[in-house]
């Protein structure tokens, strides 16, 4: 499988954030959000080729801590580990990752439901494009997400305007139900200083409306800015 990198961190955004865990970045997505802060993870042909069992070995060395108790909580990632061409070694990955105990969590970009991958989960966060990425998420994923995955999952939205925020509200007026935590992060991108007015404003249409999203930032970003890779 092609991986971009594997590395220990602490989770930097949505309903875990600060959780320590090992983040798993597969190489490869055709998806192109305009504000995707990974685009080195884009190319299929780049990244590292290694067998599912090289990387349940490099994980299993990663978690290991000083204090004797190791790190089992994983994050795949990417790229797009939705994509079709990850699944078949992301099969047999996740099988040996949770015989060896592994609490494992995957940061979906929203392009499909993949049951064969959610159903041996524990945990999906779930990307709902806005018009500032360029890309469309249907609605009848939400649907299908609460549907089959309730309690096990979380809704993810990178908003960058006032028109993505307006969107953002359209769809969840079209949802009968909202039972799922549905974040908002506050665009920071690559190359910018911390957006402070864009949060506050979000802050405010968020407050506005009676409060229907969690708005979380990206505390990794304000950690280390928004160029740091593996953070
Ligand atoms: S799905 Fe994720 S990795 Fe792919 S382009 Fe969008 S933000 Fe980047």
């Amino acid at each position: 499988m092609r991986i971009n990198s594997i590395y220990l961190g602490s989770e930097g955004e949505g309903i875990w954030i600060g959780t320590p865990q090992i983040f798993l970045r597969l190489q490869g997505c055709s998806l192109h959000c305009s504000n995707c802060d990974s685009k080195e993870s884009w190319s299929f042909e780049q990244g590292e080729q290694l067998a599912p069992t090289e990387v349940v070995q490099q994980v299993l060395e990663m978690a290991q801590t000083p204090s004797g108790h190791p790190i089992k909580r994983l994050s795949i990632t990417g790229g797009d580990p939705d994509d079709p061409r990850h699944l078949p070694d992301l099969l047999p990955l996740i099988g040996q990752l949770k015989r060896a105990g592994f609490y494992l969590h995957l940061e979906s970009s929203g392009s499909r439901v993949e049951h064969s991958l959610f159903d041996h989960l524990d945990f999906i966060s779930i990307d709902y494009k806005l018009p500032s990425t360029g890309v469309t998420t249907e609605l009848a994923t939400l649907k299908e997400m609460a549907h089959h995955y309730a309690g096990r999952f979380q809704v993810k939205s990178v908003v960058e305007s006032e028109d993505d925020f307006a969107t953002l509200l359209a769809v969840r007026e079209e949802l009968p139900v909202v039972d799922f935590p549905w974040v908002i992060t506050p665009a920071y991108n690559r190359g910018e200083e911390f957006p402070r007015q864009r949060f506050l404003t979000i802050f405010q249409l968020n407050l506005e409306h009676g409060g229907p999203f969690r708005v979380i930032g990206q505390q990794h970003k304000w950690l280390y800015g928004a160029d740091q890779l593996k953070v």
